[in-house]
């Protein structure tokens, strides 16, 4: 099975990418076919920062890079490297409705946030299926605020290959349902944009901070905690396996549990998990030139199979007027 799916350099890798993508990228590398890249073309609708541009796509490499993404087993690459997928997005475009554009949740969600409403933020999906579509990609595996982008990118390549004849593979979403949503420190879902994450390399202080700022509510400590949107019970159970989500949610029913300690032992869970990776990442950050490399192997490629499907449809579109 040929797996694809991308990570925006916009801002530091945080819970939500990792239990929602990443990991289970990682994990799905042992059997099937990887694709996966650092989305900075994406990245252009809100960051207007070159240099932070620059940084966050480097920093996204080490990230992937420290969490097991193995560039030899996998492809690997910078979305850019390959500039076909603008091309492709071109062609798509034509048979995108603006109604399905339209009704698409991201873009205002974002726009309400203060995200720039341009035509970049507008057309994102479109770019998101070139970008599935050029790979072949058949599952991708992302958290459930993309269910519906990858709909949109599976109607497109149905509407391309009526118009002009089977040329694209229909991409199916692949959403772990107990982790869809990870909420971030205010409650609502956990963005790099939104400035409500909990970075997962970020330093002991840090990190340290952003989990005892997590809401919760005003329960007094004598009374039992709801576990409904509970949004410290939610990201505490992302560490957790069933037996030990069983006891979290028995502590929480019983009176007595203090929000504020629980919050410490989070803290100290967090830290020690991504203690290996965080070892292994600082490796990474201190050879720019090994991450480039990697890269540069992964865009080469993802270039060739790109080109198939980028030529398949130049042709059927009829661009090739010599022919
Ligand atoms: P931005 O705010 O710039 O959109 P983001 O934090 O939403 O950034 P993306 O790069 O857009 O991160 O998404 C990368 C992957 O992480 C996607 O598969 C997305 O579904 C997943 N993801 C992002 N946020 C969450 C979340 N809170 N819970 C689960 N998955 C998430
Ligand atoms: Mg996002």
């Amino acid at each position: 099975m040929r797996i694809l799916s991308g990570i925006q350099p916009s801002g530091k890798l945080h819970l939500g990418n990792y239990f929602g993508m990443m990991k289970r990228m990682v994990d799905y590398q042992e059997n099937n076919e990887l694709y996966a890249f650092i989305v900075n073309y994406h990245a252009l609708t809100s960051v207007f920062d070159a240099k932070k541009l620059q940084e966050g796509t480097f920093n996204a490499a080490c990230d992937f890079l420290a969490l097991g993404m193995d560039p030899e087993k996998s492809t690997f690459w910078v979305q850019s490297d390959v500039p076909e997928v603008t091309e492709l997005t071109w062609l798509l475009s034509n048979v995108t409705s603006m109604g399905l554009l339209e009704r698409a949740h991201a873009y205002k969600d974002k726009v309400v946030k203060g995200i720039p409403a341009t035509h970049g933020l507008f057309s994102y999906p479109v770019l998101m299926a070139a970008d599935i579509l050029a790979y072949g990609g058949e599952r991708v595996p992302v958290g459930k605020d993309q269910k519906q982008h990858i709909e949109i990118a599976r109607d497109i390549a149905e509407r391309f290959n009526a118009t002009y004849g089977e040329t694209f593979v229909l991409p199916e979403e692949d959403i772990e349902e107990e982790i869809a949503t990870v909420p971030g420190i205010d409650g609502q879902k956990m963005s790099k944009s939104y400035g409500n994450t909990i970075e997962i390399f970020a330093d002991e202080e840090t990190l340290r901070k952003k989990v005892m700022s997590i809401v919760t509510d005003t329960t007094p400590v004598d009374e039992p905690k709801p576990i409904e949107n509970n949004t410290l019970y939610e990201i505490y159970s992302l560490f957790l396996n069933p037996a030990e989500k069983e006891e979290l949610k028995d502590r929480f029913l019983t009176p007595g549990l203090k929000y504020g300690e629980v919050k410490k032992e989070l803290f100290g869970m967090i830290w020690e998990y991504f203690r290996p990776y965080r070892e292994k990442r600082k490796g990474y950050a201190n050879d720019r030139g090994e991450v480039m490399n990697i890269l540069q192997k992964g865009a080469n490629k993802a270039r060739e199979t790109a080109s198939h499907y980028v030529q398949l449809a130049r042709k059927n579109v009829g661009l090739y007027y010599w022919d």
